[in-house]
């Protein structure tokens, strides 16, 4: 029996398409993209149009996208990096969104053991960071702000424009972690009017290990992996110019199919929830209008999430208690107590993630299971 996997906010699989244009880069077109011979050369310009293609769909100038490791090396380097820089400038406080990844929260908590200043900036019960949040934080010493473009545990967009317009007024830099907006909406820098934005491919049906950090020109930042006059001399280590190539393919495919993916999400969506409208005791945390179509995160009272989540494995259906990077911890999740879950509320909260491989048929047969299972933890 095949898996039905429930889990895209996690990660995505590989396009086979997306491996197909990758593979060349893997074995005839191996060169060195910094090698000055014609191999060499080869593969820059590979790296080159992979810059230009990622930069044109989110209307940024190459010269502003950087190529990274993944989502978690891009946003340590704006955190940290953007941190440095503004503590140049005598800026040393950072408001950092109570709901940002593991990657922005422990690059921050690692910051204010360097004497930083941290501040949270809270989250309403659905999930948002409101402007009325943000604005009595700011003050001339904030460096840098960061809220992420959409939550990975609820799916919650957030007001990037007016928040990075609130930063701006108070001479901060504004910093947004992109990683699962960018499968789900278009991301247009100038119009977000962000300074630093996160990219991570493996969300998007890319490679994995592979992701981008979009640097408004004049922006100023510190470099982050020294040894190396790669990626401008900010970031060095030998271009992975297979993953790169698949990392820019990969965000075309998901941007010019956005209005179809959308479609179906919300199908998809509508039927788990349709199925589970059997049970008392369900709700939808966060589902905000306007909130990513992918991500749906229910509370199911009197059911432990982790308990869930086994049942539904063994059933065969791939589901998550919260954030993947966060499963090996005990702790209840910080996303939902920042909205106000108390830790044994948020204990009884899961997320299910849909994709678009995912069938109609496949997701309701996954509801059905997800009642009976919820039926017998429930005794
Ligand atoms: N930010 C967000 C919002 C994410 O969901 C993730 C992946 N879980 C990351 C950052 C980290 O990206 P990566 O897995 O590429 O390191």
């Amino acid at each position: 029996m095949d898996a039905v996997y429930l889990d895209h906010a996690a990660t995505t699989p590989l396009d086979k398409e997306i491996l197909e244009k990758m593979l060349p880069y893997l074995t005839e077109i191996f060169g060195n993209a910094d090698s000055p011979h014609a191999l060499g050369r080869k593969a820059m310009n590979a790296v080159d149009n992979a810059r230009d293609c990622v930069a044109a769909l989110i209307n940024a100038k190459p010269n502003e996208v950087y190529f990274t490791a993944g989502g978690t090396e891009a946003d340590n380097w704006a955190v940290i990096g953007g941190a440095y820089a503004a503590k140049e400038k005598g800026r040393t406080k950072l408001l950092i969104s109570a709901i940002e990844h593991h990657a922005v929260l422990a690059a921050a908590e690692k910051l204010r053991a360097d004497g930083f200043e941290i501040v949270q900036i809270p989250v309403n019960e659905g999930g948002r960071c409101e402007l009325n949040a943000l604005e009595p934080l700011l003050d001339d010493t904030v460096g840098l702000v960061a809220v992420m473009a959409a939550n990975n545990e609820t799916g919650a967009v957030q007001p990037i424009k007016e928040l990075a317009d609130l930063a701006h007024k108070a001479g901060a830099v504004f910093f947004t972690d992109a990683v699962q907006a960018a499968p789900y909406m278009p991301l247009d820098v100038k119009a977000l009017g962000v300074d630093m934005l996160s990219l991570s491919s493996h969300k998007f049906y890319g490679p994995k290990g592979c992701g981008a950090l979009y640097i408004k020109n004049g922006v100023k930042i510190k470099g982050h992996v020294v040894g190396g006059e790669q990626e401008r001399g900010l970031r060095g280590g030998t271009t992975n110019v297979a993953a790169v190539v698949g990392l820019a393919e990969a965000y075309k495919k998901t941007v010019e199919n956005l209005p179809q993916t959308t479609e179906t999400l919300t199908t998809l969506r509508k039927a788990f929830l349709d199925g589970l409208s059997v049970l008392d005791g369900i709700t939808v945390n966060g589902g905000n209008e306007g909130d990513l179509p992918s991500v749906l995160n229910l509370r199911i009272e009197g059911v432990n999430n982790a308990d869930f989540v086994y049942s539904m494995d063994l059933q065969g259906v791939c589901v998550a208690a919260g954030s993947a990077c966060a499963s090996a911890s005990i702790k209840p999740s910080h996303v939902l107590t920042a909205m106000g879950f108390t830790e044994a509320q948020a204990k009884e909260c899961v997320r299910i993630s849909f994709g678009k491989y995912n069938t109609e048929e496949e997701v309701r047969e996954a509801a059905k299971k997800a009642v009976e299972i919820i039926n017998r933890l429930r005794g």
